[in-house]
């Protein structure tokens, strides 16, 4: 199946796709934020046990699932900002928690024409394509239509080699 294939290694959230993605049955929509922040959360969030960023939303917007991921819940959010400033490894990108939020619908439905993130992209950071979930590439799947290629984060990266 092909999926929206984002490469977080490229993607330097120059705004172009944003602006392209606004258009007649997305009006004012910004769908790539919401996936950068999806795609963030799963690859190079810390996954902090004791969460400064959900500690410090008053408004329990913000909650660990049971894969241990970050999940941000929208009709919660008032865009406040406080998890942005309290995560020490600035995961959460102002543009992820805008006020008026965006979705990203996958542009399903328009056959046979790509969606304006993809073609307005001028680094090929956004394509469509048939992938596999490979770690070792740094490629991730992100729930059912949504692949990742970036370097993840891991805690055993960070442990000593063990002694012999
Ligand atoms: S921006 Fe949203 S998720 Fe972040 S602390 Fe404020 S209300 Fe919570
Ligand atoms: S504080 Fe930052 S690194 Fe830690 S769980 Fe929250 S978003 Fe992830």
């Amino acid at each position: 199946m092909e999926r929206l294939f984002i490469d977080l290694e490229i993607c330097n959230s120059c705004a172009e796709c944003r602006a392209a993605c606004d258009y007649f049955y997305h009006p004012q929509n910004n769908g790539i934020a919401s996936l950068r922040e999806y795609a963030a959360f799963a690859t190079i969030c810390r996954h902090c046990e004791e969460a400064p960023c959900v500690n410090a939303c008053y408004h329990r917007a913000l909650e660990r699932s049971g894969d241990g991921h970050i999940r941000r819940y929208k009709m919660r959010c008032t865009s406040c900002k406080c998890c942005s400033v309290a995560c020490p490894f600035g995961i959460i990108f102002h543009d992820f928690i805008p006020y008026l939020d965006s979705r990203c619908d996958f542009c399903v439905g328009l056959s046979g024409k790509f969606p304006k993130c993809v073609s307005s992209c001028p680094e090929k950071a956004v394509q469509i394509k048939e992938v596999s979930e490979d770690p070792e590439k740094d490629i991730y799947f992100v729930g059912e239509r949504l692949a990742v290629h970036s370097r993840k984060w891991s805690r055993e990266d960070l442990q000593p080699p063990k002694k012999r």
